[in-house]
């Protein structure tokens, strides 16, 4: 049950037909796990803790460095030194101190990924890294979680939505994560910081949408890939179409 101050704090939510309290209420019992607290996760989490959801997880093995802050935008000038898991949680519970949210310090594996995803109702990923993105991807169609996946770099960004068995997976696209030399990474190649923020940002109103539905969302990036060029503010929506010999999803699956 939502307490009269909650009530108030989420009154801009209730307001809206498609929420109401009973949506607020359903977003305050969703358990959302982000992985990487970084340029996509920073505005995520912001988002995700101010609207409500009840209980959020958060994973990143990094250290706040003063590169990050052009973008990752959860943390400040003190956070520098500190970890990323630990700082970013602690921030978002200054901002919402009505909600649960776990700092877990770890990098994501095979090893720790069945249980630091456990019981979530939505991941969100983020990282900056391939071999992570197909990670989550592998367990999350394995442990059949939906899941939102994100990438930025430079000017442009993307954002994929998929419920395993029903949508096409990363790997349905793009098969093997490339090697490391042929994809610059934000170290190398740089990122404008509020385009991660963008991208971030519509991850957590997906999010948020994704969660009202109770997984039933038709409209919106679920069986999509968002793509977006900056330079040119063009924003394109591609249907995905999963593959039969996809080794993750495909017929064995
Ligand atoms: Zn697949």
């Amino acid at each position: 049950m939502l307490s009269p101050e909650e009530l108030s704090r989420y009154s801009r939510n209730i307001l809206l037909d498609e929420v109401k309290r009973t949506g607020q209420e359903k977003l305050s019992k969703s358990i959302v796990t982000i992985v990487g607290a970084g340029g996509l996760g920073s505005p995520a989490l912001l988002y995700l803790g101010a609207a409500g959801i009840g209980k959020i997880r958060v994973i990143d093995s990094d250290i706040v460095d003063t590169t990050n802050l052009q973008r990752q935008i959860i943390y400040k000038h003190s956070d520098i030194g500190k970890e990323k898991a630990i700082a970013s949680a602690e921030n978002v519970k200054l901002l919402n101190p009505f909600i649960q949210v776990e700092g877990i310090k770890a990098r994501f594996s095979e090893e720790n990924a069945k249980a630091l995803l456990e019981s979530s109702d939505l991941v969100l990923e983020g990282s900056d890294n391939f071999d992570t993105k197909f990670l989550v991807n592998d367990i999350c169609v394995r442990e059949k979680i939906p899941f939102i996946t994100a990438g930025v770099l430079r000017f442009e960004g993307m954002i994929m939505g998929v419920r395993p068995g029903k949508d096409a997976c990363f790997r349905c696209i793009y098969e093997e994560p490339p090697l490391p030399e042929h994809v610059p990474s934000c170290a190398d190649a740089g990122v404008i910081g509020s385009m991660a923020g963008m991208i971030g940002t519509i991850q957590a109103t997906e999010s948020i949408q994704f969660l009202l539905s109770d997984s039933k969302r038709e409209e919106g990036l679920f069986g999509k890939i968002l793509q977006i060029d900056s330079k040119t503010m063009e924003f394109r929506k591609i249907s995905t179409a999963r593959r039969k010999d996809c080794i993750v999803c495909g017929n064995s699956y």
